[in-house]
């Protein structure tokens, strides 16, 4: 009755822009059926970074369909603003019109949203195998609710003709869908067909290409290839990866041969999510992101060992550490290799090793050329497609903290989405990020954009990857930087770049501690403009020049104010103290004045001249820096009990070894570990010595039970962190959040004892969830401080 007298007021049109994850996820053909669902009419138009909505009919059916969209919404879209632009009565007989799919408008706000990459839906899945379907054994495979998008795409409003996909034209068939609004392809840009989208080619080490009479006996070919051990290059949706067969022990060894990797972990990708769950201990929501778009890696805690012993060599897989990286078929093509189809012998795979298609540090391949030059040595095998990759995007990383996820490495299915912050940025902003695990980020408004991991930047490779993104990344999201935040260590990669370009554009440049960036990525992922910030961290320079990585930060938006940090210890011959940790160790003794027994020397492989060398050094400060780092004192501790290789691997090895260490403790017998605190002014300092000290004078191989004295360390870090944030409470007279934060803390023992001790003494904590802890959320500390973000 109601709703008959309002329709005598005449119908209405209103324009409402709509913003959020509203392109390349469906969201105008649903607009189209919600609408003629509701008997409206009006349009609906991509614009550079929303959705344009025109609804014409009676009042109160256009309010109740505004009221109910956001919950209407196709799965993987999310609105995050509605704003009306006009409203007013019908024009004409407005009432019964029909409602349209308009030409896409490139002009429009400055809010460019570019959809993240979509992992292979269920409906897809099911045509590719169904042999009564034309996309029967496609690798291209996609639709409204699936495929690559980011990684595609060239500019905005997204669009096919926008994409790396405009080289391929719509067949009869797939127009067809396109133009079918009950069809799950209406208006999906990623479509494809075997009669018109992109193929794939196989090509042996000698780069030549094999022919095959069709796709099927192409993708047989590759899965062959793999049961006999071949290591096969696969190019992906960001790039290429390296897949053997997880359960073949030799193929695993000649990968990490050659890639010259023994004990990185390396990712697998398990069929299904059945199959991950008999290895890996993951909760219903951890599961639930396992299959979700994203479809990242998850890095997960084992099952008891009987459940999987024999199926997979998990200690090869993952050599320092008891868990394992696990992730679930992305693409159709992973689909189809993981699965045969009618006809093939091969039978299916349980796991595959699927790790980055790249060379030591350097960034994943993108394009066939790159992997054949790049990947040659290691590539018995290159399966190959023609849908070009536009943007580099790395399989994204997570782990679980806390039963949650975590994020370590963000990068597929998350990049570019934005992060909200809870008061907008005064200038827009261009941050560089750090120099390993380097990420950059735009901030303007309320909103900062990370970019997908880049890496470390030490190879040349790693630098055109990262001048890439600086270059494409304001074009595409329309963002003209007005500051320029770097950090402050000059000799960093990404510093010298963003400072190059802020002298060559004529805009500001702002440095920013390394250790106040990674306090505010953790702040503004939780909406904090004040907190207590404990980071422990590897290594970051300093207000003081020194090498800072404990610190307790009292922070806020007018910056920070150390409170406490960890005595520093030398590293004799800077970096190679890092390299080869035993130095540390000995250094450590050595500037306590200390001289360590000499079955040490023996067991670390270092000579008595050796150690008069770095004696010398240390005393008359020669090549020797010095270092505040909680990741020093893991290092120091892990050459003590004798876990850290005598050169490193990678970042952060001889942390993971000793965390591995004392997860083997019995809890109930663990020592306590002593330190010495004191205070200069207001500065409290965490002494080491008093821990360290009285093993130089023992026999190494008479040490108590190694296990529990990691375990004794992990715990005396965590009195140390909870004694720092007593005494940062204390100077600053207020019950401030803690935030923590540093690449340290990506220690699951460390983590979890610190957030429940620290909360046993009353204080707010908060831990990382969307932006890593390490060094790829730096950028975003950067952007908040440079961009002047509450
Ligand atoms: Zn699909
Ligand atoms: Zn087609």
């Amino acid at each position: 009755m109601r709703e008959q007298v309002q329709e005598q007021e005449g119908p209405i049109r209103v324009v409402v822009d709509v913003e959020g994850i509203v392109q390349g996820v469906g969201f105008r053909p649903t607009l189209q059926l919600l609408a003629e669902a509701a008997r409206l009419g009006g349009s609906a138009q991509n614009r550079a970074g929303s959705v344009r909505l025109v609804l014409t009919g009676p009042r109160a059916r256009v309010e109740a369909f505004l009221e109910t969209l956001p919950a209407r919404c196709p799965a993987r879209a999310r609105i995050e603003r509605m704003t009306r632009r006009e409203e007013g009565p019908a024009l004409g007989q407005g009432g019964d019109a029909r409602f349209e799919i308009l030409e896409s408008e490139a002009e429009g706000g400055h809010r460019v949203s570019i959809p993240a990459d979509l992992a292979l839906c269920a409906d897809c899945a099911r045509e590719i195998h169904d042999p009564g379907s034309r996309f029967f054994g496609y690798a291209f495979t996609s639709c409204t609710h699936c495929g690559p998008r980011y990684t595609v795409v060239d500019g905005m409003p997204y669009d096919r003709e926008q994409t790396t996909l405009r080289r391929f034209p719509l067949c009869p068939d797939c127009r067809a869908d396109y133009k079918d609004v009950q069809n799950r392809r209406f208006h999906a840009e990623s479509i494809a067909c075997p009669a018109c989208g992109p193929k794939l080619g196989l090509f042996g080490v000698d780069r030549l290409e094999h022919g095959f009479p069709s796709r099927f006996e192409l993708i047989r070919q590759a899965r062959r290839w793999l049961k006999d051990g071949r290591i096969l290059a696969v190019r992906g949706m960001g790039g290429f990866q390296l897949a053997v067969d997880a359960t073949n022990p030799g193929a695993i060894e000649r990968l990490r041969n050659a890639k010259n990797r023994p004990c990185k972990p390396l990712a697998v990708m398990a069929r299904d999510l059945a199959l991950a769950q008999t290895v890996c201990r993951l909760t219903d929501s951890l599961g639930e992101l396992l299959c979700g778009p994203e479809r990242p890696i998850l890095i997960c805690e084992l099952q008891p060992e009987a459940v999987f012993e024999g199926r997979l060599p998990l200690t090869r897989l993952s050599p320092d550490a008891p868990t394992l990286g696990v992730m679930l078929p992305t693409t159709p093509l992973h689909d189809l290799l993981f699965s045969a189809l009618p006809g093939d012998p091969t039978p299916p795979f349980d796991w595959l090793v699927m790790t980055s298609g790249n060379r030591g540090g350097e960034p994943i391949c993108i394009t066939n050329e790159e992997a054949f030059e790049r990947l040659s040595g290691i590539a018995e095998g290159f399966l190959c497609h023609d849908r070009e990759i536009n943007l580099r995007c790395d399989d994204s990383l997570l782990a679980e903290r806390d039963g949650a996820a975590q994020m370590w490495r963000r990068a597929r299915g998350y990049v570019p989405e934005r992060l909200r912050i809870a008061s907008p940025l005064q200038r827009t902003v261009l941050a560089m990020g750090a120099e390993w695990k380097n990420t950059i980020a735009l901030g303007q408004g309320d909103e900062l954009i990370l970019s997908p991991h880049i890496g470390d930047l030490e190879s040349p490779e790693a630098m055109d990857g990262l001048e890439q993104v600086v270059s494409h990344f304001p074009r595409y999201f329309q963002i003209e930087p007005e500051v320029v935040a770097v950090d402050r260590h000059p000799d960093i990669h990404a510093s010298v770049l963003g400072k190059k370009l802020a002298r060559s554009r004529g805009i500001a440049l702002l440095e920013v501690q390394h250790h106040h960036a990674h306090a505010r990525a953790c702040m503004a992922e939780h909406g904090l403009a004040e907190a207590l910030a404990l980071v422990f961290d590897g290594t970051g320079l300093g207000t003081d020049g020194r090498i800072w990585g404990a610190e307790l930060l009292a922070v806020n938006a007018d910056g920070f104010q150390r409170l406490a940090t960890f005595c520093p210890a030398p590293l004799p011959g800077g970096d190679a103290a890092v390299r080869h940790p035993a130095r540390q160790l000995l250094a450590r003794w050595l500037s306590l004045g200390v001289r360590p027994h000499p079955a040490w020397l023996e067991r670390l492989g270092v000579t008595e001249k050796e150690l008069d060398c770095w004696t010398k050094q240390i005393e008359r400060g020669l090549n020797t820096a010095w270092s505040h780092s909680a990741g020093r004192v893991f290092d120091a501790f892990s050459v003590l009990l004798g876990q850290a290789p005598r050169t490193i691997e990678m970042e952060g090895q001889p942390a993971i070894r000793l965390e591995s260490l004392a997860r083997r403790a019995e809890a109930s017998r663990v020592p306590e570990l002593p330190f010495a605190l004191s205070t200069r002014g207001e500065l409290l300092e965490v002494d080491w010595g008093p821990a360290l000290a009285p093993f130089a004078g023992r026999d190494p191989d008479q040490l108590e039970d190694p296990a529990e004295l990691a375990l004794a360390f992990h715990w005396a870090l965590v009195r140390a962190g909870v004694e720092m944030v007593r005494h940062g409470r204390a100077c600053c007279h207020g019950d401030l959040p803690v935030v923590l934060s540093g690449g340290v803390f990506m220690n699951r023992l460390l983590h979890q004892k610190m957030v429940q001790d620290l909360s046993a003494t009353g204080a707010r904590v908060f831990v990382h969830r969307k932006i890593p802890p390490n060094d790829g959320g730096i950028a975003v500390g950067q952007a908040m401080i440079a961009g002047g973000g509450g």
